[in-house]
This record gives structure tokens, C-alpha cells and sequence, in this order.
């Protein structure tokens, strides 16, 4: 690994976080507590409604709210600013994987109000600043320290209902900010230590959760790895692969998850030889002679995502999605890639071939 960069600047956001499996109930009373919460706002989704209840049975509810969407269309955030308002609500808690999360955000950009979170997927939301709202299929995306939850409560249990295919998704895209923190634009020494580390957990964690779902320790492992890899992501910003897989997400309605554990090999595969220092410690995470090498035996072992037919991408879709790629690609990311290298890159990805 060349000479470690010890000339940056770094900012650190403030978040109370609490790790306790089978304690969110109490932990989420202390922490709204401690946040003078009276007047709750408890967004949930379908799927995640009743234990949203279970856990926030003894808090100060003022309103239960459900209407949920991927990507947060704007008239789901309008309608759930104006029920917050409505309600005269003085915090939003919000149980949920990164949708749930995400409508919080919106309303929390608008309002002030605090976030408590609890999360149920590995996305990783509750520990970013970033928040994003789509509008006619136009996904708007930003950074504001005020959607930031002020407190995350992590409880493994709440996450064992998620089905395999769906944690090894969800987890990939958790490695996944882990690996793009190793060369977005304002990526620095604090967010990839934090992100070798969230890989390190998340390779440890995965297989065991594809072994035995109910095998909290396993859980642990990969909520930890998802709450480290999103403090590193939401400092270093969207590289190479996170500006793909807005595209892909935003223009074709691609589902998140899936999208990013399918494309991040192929991302890895074209910027490792470029950058020594994120090859060498995403492989160190790994345990692996590289960080593709290492990168493909988990997503083996975990039997992940392959190929982007196979989630709604069309290949007459391809060239369009390299020329709209080619647009946002970060200026210092470290391969040089032309339209052409993207077609390559993105029609890889869509047959599932091997990564090179
Ligand atoms: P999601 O929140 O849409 O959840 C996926 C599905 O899993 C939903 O049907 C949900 O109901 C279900 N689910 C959630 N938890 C469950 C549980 N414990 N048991 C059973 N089912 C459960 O998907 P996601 O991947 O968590 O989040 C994706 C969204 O989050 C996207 O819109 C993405 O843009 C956003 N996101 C934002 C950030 C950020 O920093 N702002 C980071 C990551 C993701």
C-alpha cells in the first residue's frame, strides 16, 4: 500500500447510537425521553407495522403512519409532512428499512424535526445525512445534517424476519458503501478505516445469516458492519458505484438493493488496479489474496444477485444508461472510463458475466 494521505479534513455528525438486540423496546423509550419527545410520529411500512407497534407500545404516540414508498415519491413525502403538522408532532420515529427511513428524512428536512430510528435492513440510511425524494420519476438527492436521525436504536431481532434473499441483498449494498468509501470524491483515512472494517464485519456476518436466518450473532455482525459502512459512505460521498446505480435505480425503477450487489463487482473489478490502497484493505477485510477475489467468494457463498436481467433491466436499455453514466461519473474517480468502458462495464452486469 503506497504512503497513507495524513493531510485532510474530516467532519464527524453527532448520532446517539444503541446496539441492543431484543431491547428496542426500551431502548427506543430512553431515547425518545432523552430527546423530550411528547407528541410521537411513528412511521412504518406494511411489512414492518407490527413490530413497529410491539416496540413503541409504551411511548407518547400521536399518530401512526404507514403510506411508505420506494424512493419517496413526493406527494407520499407531502402527504406525511402534512399528517405530521396536522398532529402538531414533536419527533418521528421511524422503524423500517431505508424507504421507512427515508420518508422520516423528508419530513425531518422540511420540519427540523429529530429522527429517532430503527432500523430493519442493512441499507444503512439512519447513519447518512443524505436524504433523496422523486418526483415524476426524477430522483433529487441531497446532504443536510437535519435529516440526520439524532438517535439510531439497532436490534437484531427486528431484522431476522427479513428474508435471506433480501438480507443478502441488503447486505451487499451495506459492502458496498464500504467499498465505494474507499475512493468517492471526498473520501479520506477516517472513512476507510471505518469501511474496512464495516466489510470485515459484513464478511463475517453474511454466510452466517445465510446459514441459520435466526442466528442472532450473525445478525449482529452485519448490522454492525451496515451502521460502520454508512458513517464511512455518508462522509466519503456517492462514487463510481453509486452514481451507476442511481442511474440504473432512478431511470429504470431497478430495485435498490438487488441493483447494487449485482454491479459492485464489476465496479471493484475495473477500479482496483487503479487504486492500491482501497484493493489492499477491502481484500485485508476480506481475507483475501485481492478485493475482487475476496468480494467473489463471498457473493458465492452467500448465493447473491448475479445479473440485472434478472431485476428488470432491459439490454436495449444499455447504451443509454452508459451515455447517462459517462455524464456523472466523479472527475477523480481512479480508472479512466469512456462511454465505451460503461457499455462494457453495464452489459456485463446485465448477463451476469465474469467481472474483469
Ligand atoms: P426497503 O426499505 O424498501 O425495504 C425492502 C422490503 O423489505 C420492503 O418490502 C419492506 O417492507 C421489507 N422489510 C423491511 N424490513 C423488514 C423486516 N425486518 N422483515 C421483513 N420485511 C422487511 O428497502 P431498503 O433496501 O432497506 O431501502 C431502499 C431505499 O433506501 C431506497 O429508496 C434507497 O435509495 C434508500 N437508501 C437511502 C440511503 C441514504 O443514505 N439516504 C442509504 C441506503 C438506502
Amino acid at each position: 500500500m503506497g504512503p497513507v494521505t495524513v493531510q485532510f479534513e474530516h467532519e464527524s455528525h453527532a448520532q446517539r447510537v444503541v446496539f441492543s438486540s431484543g431491547g428496542a423496546a426500551a431502548a427506543l423509550g430512553a431515547e425518545v425521553d432523552r430527546f423530550g419527545g411528547r407528541r410521537v410520529m411513528v412511521i412504518a411500512d406494511e411489512e414492518t407495522s407490527a413490530m413497529a407497534e410491539r416496540i413503541s407500545a409504551g411511548l407518547p404516540v400521536a399518530v401512526r403512519h404507514s403510506e411508505v414508498a420506494m424512493h419517496v415519491p413526493a406527494p407520499v413525502a407531502d402527504r406525511a409532512r402534512a399528517v405530521a403538522a396536522e398532529h402538531d408532532v414533536d419527533l418521528l420515529v421511524s422503524v423500517g428499512g431505508g424507504s421507512t427511513t427515508g420518508l422520516a428524512k423528508a419530513i425531518a428536512l422540511t420540519s427540523g424535526l429529530p429522527i429517532v430510528a430503527v432500523p430493519t435492513t442493512y441499507a444503512g440510511s439512519e447513519a447518512t445525512w443524505v436524504w433523496g425524494v422523486t418526483d415524476e420519476g426524477a430522483k433529487t438527492t441531497g446532504r443536510d445534517v437535519t435529516v440526520l436521525p439524532r438517535s439510531v436504536v439497532y436490534d437484531a431481532t427486528l431484522t431476522v424476519s427479513l428474508p435471506v434473499e433480501m438480507s443478502v441483498a441488503s447486505g451487499l449494498n451495506a459492502v458496498a458503501h464500504g467499498v465505494d468509501s474507499m475512493w468517492s470524491p471526498d473520501s479520506d483515512p477516517i472513512d476507510r478505516a471505518l469501511a474496512e472494517e464495516a466489510i470485515r464485519s459484513l464478511a463475517l456476518g453474511l454466510p452466517r445469516v445465510v446459514d441459520d436466518p435466526a442466528d442472532l450473532s450473525g445478525r449482529e455482525r452485519v448490522l454492525y458492519g451496515a451502521y460502520l459502512a454508512a458513517v464511512a459512505f455518508s462522509c466519503a460521498g456517492s462514487g463510481l458505484h453509486h452514481k451507476i446505480c442511481h442511474v440504473l435505480g432512478g431511470r429504470y425503477d431497478l430495485p435498490h438493493a438487488q441493483t447494487h450487489a449485482v454491479v459492485l463487482p464489476y465496479v471493484l473489478a475495473v477500479n482496483a488496479p487503479y487504486c492500491e490502497e482501497a484493493d489492499v484493505r477491502v481484500a485485508r477485510a476480506f481475507g483475501a489474496a485481492t478485493a475482487l477475489e475476496g468480494l467473489q467468494a463471498l457473493r458465492e457463498r452467500v448465493r447473491a444477485p448475479r445479473a440485472l436481467r434478472d431485476h428488470g433491466f432491459a439490454e436495449d436499455d444499455i447504451a443509454d444508461a452508459a451515455r447517462a453514466v459517462a455524464a456523472v461519473v466523479p472527475e477523480d474517480n481512479p480508472a479512466p472510463l469512456s462511454v465505451d468502458d460503461l457499455e462494457r462495464l453495464l452489459r456485463a452486469a446485465w448477463a451476469g458475466t465474469e467481472p474483469r
